[in-house]
């Protein structure tokens, strides 16, 4: 009996992380392909880039960490950044600047942080791959 409560315990866990990686993935690739590649934040074009020597990597940036579940997978929460415009400060500067009701709606997410176990992960899940 303990042996196949194990197991499906495992198997829900398993089950879990492959679709939290999906919804990672789903996500990264709206962000990046809304920005066409490019940073929003200085207009850097994409990974093919060099500036002051070094390559330009872009990233799809969380603007609320990843951490905060209820907005992992928003696309609105999400932004295409290099390397030099992803940090916390530069990128709450250009939100405050060129959509300054996007980030009361970031602040008004970090404020209310809905609890893991309220969120259908199916249903994100579904929400994605409409959108991809
Ligand atoms: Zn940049």
């Amino acid at each position: 009996m303990k042996a196949k409560g194990n197991v499906k315990r495992y198997t829900q866990k398993a089950m879990i992380a492959r679709v939290v990686r999906e919804c990672d993935m789903l996500w990264r690739l709206q962000i990046l392909g809304r920005a066409n590649g490019h940073c929003e934040i200085c207009g850097a074009p994409g990974p093919q880039d060099l500036r002051d020597s070094k390559w330009i990597i872009i990233a799809a940036c969380h603007i609320n960490s990843r951490g905060i579940w209820s907005t992992r997978w928003n696309l609105r929460n999400g932004l295409a950044g290099c390397s030099d415009c992803h940090n916390e400060k530069t990128i709450i500067e250009w939100l405050q600047t060129t959509d300054p009701d996007r980030y009361e709606w970031i602040m008004e997410q970090r404020r209310i942080q809905v609890p893991d176990r309220d969120l259908d992960l199916q249903e994100i899940l579904r929400t994605l791959r409409d959108a991809a």
